[in-house]
């Protein structure tokens, strides 16, 4: 059994005030209210528990980067560039990093 985590227990059930960036039937990006996140830090998220991006089917991991892909556009559009990171080391960077 899994421990729980912050998503399924506060981000899922809207026990935190979260500001959704965007929202389908499967993925949630949001802008966490914690301190101490980047100013325009995304978290893009399946809307289930899953415990790594290897347990992802192949069309749900394929809607999640193109949920990223449309939040990182935006970011990039005001920043110049945008860091992808995973819990689990997934790392990429789009546009130019300051
Ligand atoms: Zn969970």
């Amino acid at each position: 059994m899994d421990e729980p985590d912050w998503y399924c227990a506060e981000v899922f059930p809207r026990r935190i005030e979260i500001n959704v960036v965007m929202e389908t039937d499967s993925v949630l990006a949001f802008r966490p209210p914690v301190p101490g996140f980047g100013k325009d830090h995304v978290i893009v998220v399946p809307k289930h528990h899953v415990r790594s991006l290897l347990e992802l089917d192949a069309a749900l991991a394929a809607h999640l980067l193109e949920v990223v892909r449309t939040a990182a556009r935006d970011v990039v559009a005001r920043h110049g560039g945008s860091q992808l990171l995973g819990r689990h080391m997934v790392l990429a960077n789009m546009g130019t990093m300051g």
